[in-house]
């Protein structure tokens, strides 16, 4: 595996807690990553050699502004470009959101503000209009990501969709909540993972538990138990218990692998939607992989 990216989940909470969020963000969800891990998580990064971005996100990574700020100071220095995606909830006025982006000012050299009809009333809030504009001002590389609605369809492919919209993955709380509304294919069409590179990954996402993601909710392993060096170097994508029947057939061959195949005329919004309910269903028998319960539900109680 050669790694050119590693995001770090910096919080699992969030301001909102969207419809279309594949990784359960939310103000009841638990689990922050303190700056000694992440730096702890840029060593690893640093000692790969491989590495050239890092992306802080969530969640909503302003919410842990001065953590955020020295993050991204010493990603910087230890020579990262550094990326930044946030819903902008923190953009009260231009002024305002001017005094929030300074600080990072001449080290994110990409910004992407989140902004559609799941996070506000406009699919470009006023709080993403006051956030693009103090970028600029500051000349911080900025652009906005907006998620079209689920009746576009995980098909909709963008010349398909509203321009500058991208189609909604169905999976995390996006699989629960937005699935129903989505056009849906027989499950043993789902022949393939339309979205990340199970054979040669390269990048991964690192949560505040120290976790390894593949795709959200499939972990390699754990950065505070292990090297990431160990484990990418481990990381078969042919033998790995869910990438393999991934990269062999898709989530149907995922369902079939373990006898969880739905029912004959079931159908699905799409591949992920087929994927997280399958690995739902495998957490008892996977618990090291298909973890932390943060990437399947906000933790009862919380
Ligand atoms: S099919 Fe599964 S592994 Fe692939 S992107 Fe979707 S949820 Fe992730």
């Amino acid at each position: 595996m050669r790694l050119t990216g590693v995001h770090l989940l910096l919080t699992y909470q969030c301001t909102f807690e969207c419809d279309h969020c594949f990784v359960w963000g939310s103000p009841r969800q638990t689990g922050t990553m303190t700056l000694q891990t992440v730096r702890r998580i840029l060593r690893e990064a640093e000692s790969l050699g491989t590495v050239e971005w890092v992306y802080f996100e969530g969640g909503e990574p302003l919410l842990f502004h001065p953590v955020l700020v020295q993050a991204v100071d010493e990603a910087v220095e230890t020579g990262f470009r550094v990326g930044l995606v946030s819903n902008a909830y923190w953009a009260t006025s231009p002024e305002d959101a001017e005094l929030w982006l300074g600080p990072l000012a001449g080290k994110v050299a990409d910004l992407t503000l989140s902004s559609d009809q799941y996070h506000s009333d406009e699919r470009l809030s006023q709080q993403a209009r006051d956030a693009r504009a103090a970028a600029e001002k500051l000349t911080m590389p900025v652009g906005i990501c907006s998620i079209a609605g689920p009746e576009a369809g995980a098909r909709g492919v963008t010349g398909q969709l509203p321009h500058g919209e991208i189609a909604v993955m169905f999976r995390g709380r996006a699989a629960e909540t937005l699935a129903p509304r989505a056009p849906r294919r027989p499950w043993t069409e789902l022949r393939e993972c339309p979205h990340e590179e199970l054979a040669e990954p390269d990048r991964v996402h690192v949560d505040p538990f120290g976790y390894v993601h593949l795709c959200q909710g499939i972990s390699l392993g754990n950065v505070l138990e292990e090297s990431l060096r160990e484990i990418c170097n481990r990381y078969d994508p042919a033998t790995h218990p869910i990438t393999g029947p991934l990269l062999n057939g898709g989530p149907a061959e995922l369902a079939r692998r373990y006898d969880r195949e739905p029912g004959p005329g079931d159908t699905f919004a799409d591949a992920c939607h087929l994927c997280d309910s399958t690995r739902r269903g495998l957490r008892a028998r996977f618990p090291e992989v298909l973890t932390p319960d943060q990437m399947y539900g906000v933790p009862e109680g919380q």
